[in-house]
């Protein structure tokens, strides 16, 4: 295993890592230990070029800082990549050497699962280091994270109802929903239970026809949803579709969901604002999901109210975030990051 430093400013480590025996390349990027160890998945991805890998993790380990300070928890922002094609260049000898690069960061990193990994690759990483959370088994296991993930966002709908339609009641209220999968389903379970009408899409048949049957939804086509008639749209599946093409069709009066990096651009979030429709930072609304993670990291005993807890501070960071866009006619997005400015300067004080 070889590794080197590869210096960047803004990130306060970041290490390149090659194991010619198992193929294994990547990077982990430590933007952020101010509030804690840096937490954040191990994405792999048959990445075109190394420099594409490397802004991808610089991109996302940021994007842990801001998601982890938000979420009120004593843990800073890291991301690891992994460098191919997780249905053909996995194997044990690969993951076990993916977990002697987290492990010789002695604790600055904490991995965990992102996309093309499993809770079965979390436990072979898991032989070669004890800085691995997701796993299915053990004392501190916290498994699946999407039905707190979709709490957080039924919360965070419920306060962008409050303060764009002046109630968080959402009996009779109509949610569009993008994406039925962990998140989404989840999500209208909670929606339904509250007496939301929803309206829903899917590319995959079988998860519209499940939940048109258990919730009463209205399915539409996939492209048909950005122009589907609704109080609230809640994105659940991919990142970019707020964009320049969407917006302009969107006929909803807020946006509210779990998707990670909804906006395309910065500029995404000034288009939504200049409409009218107040947006609910992404990375706020589905802060559930690490919440649910670092009860694994910080091997809490009181599971369950000690996430309780979190959820609630996590609602009034929403709360105060929308309330100040308001009052500032400002994008919420901007308001989110600068917040989480503040929770890192108070830190530095
Ligand atoms: P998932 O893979 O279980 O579900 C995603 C669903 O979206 C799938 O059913 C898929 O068919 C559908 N989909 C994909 N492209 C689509 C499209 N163009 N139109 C309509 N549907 C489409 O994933 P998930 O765990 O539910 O996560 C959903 C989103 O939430 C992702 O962006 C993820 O990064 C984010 N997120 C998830 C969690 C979590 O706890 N799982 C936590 C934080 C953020």
């Amino acid at each position: 295993m070889k590794t080197t430093t590869v210096d960047v400013p803004e990130h306060e480590q970041v290490i390149q890592f090659e194991d010619a025996a198992s193929g294994l390349s990547g990077f982990i990027a430590i933007h952020s230990t101010q509030l804690g160890p840096a937490a954040g998945g191990v994405r792999m991805r048959p990445y075109g070029h190394r420099t594409e890998a490397l802004n991808d993790a610089l991109r996302l380990s940021r994007g842990m800082t801001y998601k982890n300070a938000a979420a009120n928890l004593p843990l800073g922002g890291g991301k690891a990549v992994i460098i191919g094609d997780p249905s053909s260049d996995k194997s044990p000898a690969l993951l076990r050497a993916f977990g002697r690069a987290v492990e010789s960061l002695a604790g600055r990193y904490w991995t965990a699962e992102d996309m093309g990994m499993t809770p079965e690759d979390m436990a072979a990483i898991g032989t070669e280091t004890r800085f691995v959370a997701g796993l299915a088994d053990g004392e501190f296991a916290s498994g699946d994270p999407s039905p707190v993930t979709a709490r957080g966002i039924f919360n965070a709908i419920r306060t962008t109802a409050r303060h764009r339609f002046g109630t968080a009641d959402l009996a009779g209220k109509t949610v569009s929903v993008q994406g039925l999968g962990h998140v989404g389903y989840h999500l209208c379970r909670f929606l339904h239970g509250a007496g939301a009408k929803l309206i829903v899409t899917d590319i995959d048949a079988e998860q519209v026809a499940r939940v048109a049957a258990e919730f009463s939804a209205m399915p539409v086509a996939p492209d048909a949803i950005y122009g589907a008639e609704a109080d609230i749209f809640a994105p659940c599946a991919i990142g970019a579709i707020l964009n320049e093409t969407s917006i302009p069709l969107l006929k909803v009066g807020a946006v509210a969901g779990g998707a990670n990096n909804q906006l395309a651009t910065d500029a995404d979030g000034q288009r939504l604002h200049q409409r009218g429709i107040l947006y609910a930072p992404d990375f706020v609304a589905n802060g559930g999901g690490i919440i649910n993670v670092a009860t694994e990291i910080l091997r809490i005993s009181n599971r369950e109210e000690w996430v309780a807890g979190k959820l609630e501070a996590l609602d009034r960071t929403m709360d105060r975030i929308l309330a100040r866009a308001i009052t500032q006619s400002v994008s919420p997005n901007d308001v989110a990051e600068a917040i989480v400015h503040e929770i890192l300067q108070q830190e530095a004080a």
